[in-house]
């Protein structure tokens, strides 16, 4: 049976599950053999080569929910995104970009890449035609990522895979936010898709770990490197991702249906000055957003009006936590500026259009009203004197 023709939840559920022949047990065996017989010259099974067999199963269930010919998983999802990049650029050569990128990923950008010899440029926008303006005879790779973080800016799939191709490069995407719940970018011509498996996949902030998907050979291709840097997951935490993922599915339609309710509930109220949701009519990506995207995430942003203290909203929330992080079934808040974008200094968040009281929001799986009932209070509370 082609793992192709059945819907979403059954994949997170079966896709790529071992099988228990010993003992007939209703979930995969936890293999944790770190040494195994050789079989042969080509099967020598050994955690780092990413091939003992929870690992190989995994593998199986990130390819079949990206519709991706292959997948790799790795320790974190800055080792997959590192070590994805590295495989396909060397010296000399160039990347664009997108200019909102992950926090890691420009840092390892910025502070890695000038020792390799690899160029770099950001993108000013992200129209396709941001990224044209970059692209140079020594570009070999455009790296995206849609929906954007904290401000959910939507780059078109079709249009950069095919800008991509008409170049003859590499197009890669961190597709974290969106969850392979909601977008497919291969099914678009993006050749590389990446995620940090510690947020919706894990989706319990307690796994980290991170994921690629694309076709054999750019699998190989970042094997290759990936059994040299050695960021490969432990197969404890890989049969403990294999169980979040299961309910990925529910868990990121409920946080979609959430986000919704949230946004529309904060795009109403008087207290609140803009909201950042591309599954609002208002955003003005929301028409492009539909067309590439089956939902509209659990991600939203927000923009206090000048008389609330963002620091006191958030300080008077009780139900949903402060944290650095997203994705879990807990609702969360943080100020990017006060925390994940405060490195990039005043003048580049302004640039990107990061408000000082701006608010991303992570939302969970709880009862909307109770988080309405939260935030109205907390609210109250931040009305400045
Ligand atoms: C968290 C995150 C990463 C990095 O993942 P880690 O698992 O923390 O290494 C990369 N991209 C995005 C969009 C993220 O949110």
């Amino acid at each position: 049976m082609s793992n192709q023709k059945k819907g979403l939840n059954t994949l997170c559920t079966h896709s790529g599950e071992l099988k228990d022949e010993q003992f007939k047990g209703a979930v995969s065996p936890l293999f944790m053999s770190t040494s195994y017989a050789f079989e042969n010259v080509a099967i020598k099974r050994y955690p780092r080569y990413f091939n003992t067999p929870n690992q190989e199963a995994l593998c199986k269930k990130i390819a079949a929910l990206e519709h991706a010919e292959a997948g790799l998983i790795f320790s974190s999802g800055m080792a997959a995104v590192s070590t994805s990049l590295l495989a396909f650029l060397k010296a000399g050569e160039h990347v664009v970009f997108q200019q909102t990128l992950y926090g890691g990923t420009y840092n390892l950008a910025t502070e890695e890449f000038d020792k390799y010899g690899i160029e770099y440029s950001f993108t000013t926008g992200w129209q396709t035609k941001d990224f044209e303006d970059k692209i140079k005879a020594n570009t070999k790779l455009i790296y995206i990522e849609t929906p954007s973080n904290p401000l959910l800016t939507i780059t078109d799939l079709a249009e950069i895979s095919a800008l991509a191709k008409k170049y003859g490069i590499i197009s890669m995407i961190d597709n974290t936010f969106a969850s392979p719940v909601n977008q497919n970018p291969i099914d678009f011509g993006i050749d590389v898709v990446i995620h940090s498996a510690t947020k919706y996949m894990g989706g319990h902030s307690d796994i980290c770990a991170g994921a690629v998907a694309a076709s054999q050979v750019s699998i190989d291709r970042i094997f290759n490197l990936a059994k040299n840097l050695g960021g490969s997951l432990s197969d404890y935490t890989v049969w403990l991702l294999e169980r979040s993922m299961k309910t990925m599915g529910i868990r990121v339609k409920t946080q979609n249906n959430n986000a919704q309710t949230m946004a529309t509930y904060l795009h109403q109220n008087k207290a609140v000055e803009k909201v950042y949701y591309p599954g609002l009519a208002t955003h003005p990506d929301h028409d492009l957003a539909k067309s590439q995207m089956r939902g509209f995430g659990g991600m939203l942003s927000f923009e206090l009006k000048e008389n609330l203290c963002p620091s006191a909203f958030q300080q008077s929330l009780q139900l949903i936590k402060s944290s650095m992080s997203l994705a879990g079934v807990e609702s969360t808040v943080l100020s990017p500026a006060q925390t994940s974008h405060a490195l990039l200094g005043e003048e580049v968040r302004a640039k990107q259009g990061i408000k000082d009281g701006l608010i991303r929001f992570s939302v969970g799986i709880e009862e909307p009203e109770d988080l309405i009932a939260d935030i109205e209070q907390a609210l109250m509370r931040a009305i400045k004197q």
